[in-house]
């Protein structure tokens, strides 16, 4: 079993690390919360009082943190990662962040002679908590073979998408997918209920028809129709609003450095702007259908 240290605990971070402590990895942790490293020290972890606390004399240092603004803090200040952690040490950073901090990152980290490897998740709480996570690998060979059991331990699936950054390219391109499908099933639900069809009736036919996806069918926005909605404990996150306004923006500025167009995914981000605006940056995304709602007029 591995030393590990964990920087992060949050909505994601948490049950990851104790996921990693059930399978008996021994877990040295840190976040800026105390609350956060206290839930995790319930669990068995060992708290750290700084990043360099937690990076140092552990085999593998894994990060879940907002965005990429505190992943480079974390990893490039002066007390960060890359000076702190002991020599050999496997350098695993799952939060969603743009592709050219995970890419500049990463060949720092390259060039202080670490390994180092890009991997986001999909799954959300749930998959976290049960450990079903999806794991978009980018970086090395060597460096993906070395992180595989350590990431199987947290998740169902882990792909290797290709050298550094591929791993969050597959990210923003999924979230950039699930935000769009996301309003789309909130804007379906509340034409339903203008037009007197029952959120139940819609859920059982669109959830057997080509309209299926994993926000209606797992994320439901409508309370009560499926068991792990944030919509049954009112919006609360989950993942936040906020980060996947963050997720579609990275789409967006990702797709203009390489001259793609993602109109549908530029509207979406918007309606995530207006909502975390109104209603709060902490309210699940899943929330989207509050504003759609308030929004339609009665009708004719
Ligand atoms: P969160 O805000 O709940 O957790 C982030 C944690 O990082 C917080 O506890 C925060 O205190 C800590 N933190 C911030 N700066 C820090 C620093 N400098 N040092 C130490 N700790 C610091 O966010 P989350 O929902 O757990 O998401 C984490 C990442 O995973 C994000 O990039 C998000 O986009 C991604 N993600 C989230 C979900 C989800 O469903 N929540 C799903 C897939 C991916």
């Amino acid at each position: 079993m591995a030393t590990i240290g964990f920087i992060g605990l949050g909505n994601m971070g948490g049950p990851m690390a104790r996921n990693l402590i059930r399978a008996g990895h021994h877990l040295r942790v840190f976040d800026i919360v105390p609350t956060a490293v206290e839930r995790a020290v319930a669990s068995g972890a060992v708290p750290a009082t700084d990043v360099p606390g937690t990076a140092r004399h552990v085999e593998v240092l894994i990060t879940m943190l907002p965005a990429g603004e505190q992943m480079r803090e974390v990893y490039l200040a002066e007390d960060g990662v890359i000076s702190s952690a002991s020599p050999g040490t496997l350098l695993i950073d799952s939060s969603t962040i743009d592709v050219a901090t995970a890419r500049e990152v990463a060949t720092v980290a390259d060039t202080a002679g670490f390994e180092m490897i890009d991997a986001p998740v999909s799954g959300g709480v749930a998959g976290a908590e049960a450990a079903t996570l999806s794991f978009m690998v980018g970086g090395s060979e060597a460096a993906f073979a070395a992180a595989e059991p350590v990431l199987r331990v947290m998740g169902k699936t882990v792909v290797h998408a290709g050298p550094t950054g591929n791993g969050q390219v597959a990210k923003i391109c999924n979230n950039l997918i699930l935000g769009v499908s996301m309003a789309a099933v909130g804007e379906a639900f509340v034409l339903a209920e203008r037009l007197g069809l029952p959120a139940q009736t819609l859920f059982d036919i669109t959830s057997q028809s080509t309209g299926q996806c994993w926000a209606l069918t797992s994320y439901c926005p409508v309370p009560g129709l499926v068991p792990a909605s944030p919509a049954n404990h009112d919006y609360r996150p989950g993942f936040s609003a906020a980060m996947m306004l963050k997720d579609l923006r990275l789409a967006e500025s990702a797709a203009a450095d390489v001259g793609a167009v993602t109109e549908i995914a530029t509207h979406a981000a918007a309606l995530y702007a207006e909502f975390v605006t109104a209603d709060g940056r902490d309210v699940d995304f899943s929330g989207i259908i509050r504003m759609i709602r308030a929004r339609s007029t009665v009708g004719p």
